[in-house]
């Protein structure tokens, strides 16, 4: 049974477990500070505008095309999934080379389709909310930043919220693995148990903080009935629809 705290008529907290102390706060990104969609459907059609100028035999390439050459390799190697921008571009030279364009130049062909990806890749549209929030929360708690993505939060003004950002691929095994769990609680110098990670994501974010050790916050901005679905160990302590209702945290 939760227990339901009322802030105001739109932002309510429900409590599923209680909360216990805390000394620090970790942050998935994607969907979580900012919706990600947008940009991701934008950022894939540019380097696919891109490909298409890059080679005349890719003219008549689509973002399908690209979805198609990730399912591929995936299956190849389970793995790669863990390393999202090394996972692209391995699908960019992949469709180069397919095109029959030769190792160096389809290498070459990746890198320049990836450079003109990132850029597109940081035009993310925080919401105001956001900017608010983190900075009350900042100054209470130190914050860090857990993702699975390939966001450049420097380039969209959010990086001097956190201590460091850990990225899967470079920091370990993707979320819900918990590499990067335990690698944030060792570099924030907390234990476990003190931190509250707060994401969109059942699986990679509440599954994995919990498997890990940490308190969790899911974020149910669609208000997806979940209680049915998930097993009751892996509850989140505290779900939200909103991430400023954080700011009660205070
Ligand atoms: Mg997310």
């Amino acid at each position: 049974m939760s227990s339901i705290r009322k802030l105001n008529k739109e932002i309510v907290m429900y409590y599923y477990r209680s909360l216990r102390p805390l000394a620090a706060l970790t942050f998935d990104l994607d969907d979580t500070l900012y919706d990600n969609h947008p940009v991701i459907r934008k950022t894939e059609q540019k380097a696919v505008a891109f490909l298409q100028k890059y080679h005349p035999r890719l003219i008549n390439f689509q973002v399908a095309d690209l979805y198609r050459l990730r399912r591929k390799l995936r299956k190849k190697e389970p793995e790669i999934y863990h390393d999202v921008t090394r996972w692209r571009w391995r699908a960019i030279h992949l469709a180069l080379s397919q095109h029959g364009l030769c190792n160096t130049a389809s290498t070459i062909g990746a890198n320049h389709t990836m450079q003109h990806f990132a850029l597109w890749r940081s035009q993310i549209e925080v919401p105001s909310e956001t900017h608010t929030t983190l900075a009350a929360l900042r100054e209470r708690y130190p914050l860090a930043a857990i993702t699975n993505g390939n966001a450049d939060i420097s380039l969209c003004g959010l990086a001097d919220y956190f201590q460091f950002v850990l990225r899967a691929g470079l920091d370990g095994r993707a979320k819900p693995y918990q590499d990067m769990y335990q690698l944030a609680s060792q570099r924030l110098g907390v234990v476990a148990g003190k931190i509250l990670h707060v994401g969109d994501n059942l699986n990679t974010d509440i599954a994995g903080a919990l498997h890990s050790g940490f308190q969790a916050c899911w974020i149910n901005e669609d208000h997806r009935c979940f209680i049915q679905t998930v097993q009751p160990h892996l509850l989140p302590h505290i779900v939200i629809p909103r991430l400023e209702s954080l700011v009660t945290l205070l």
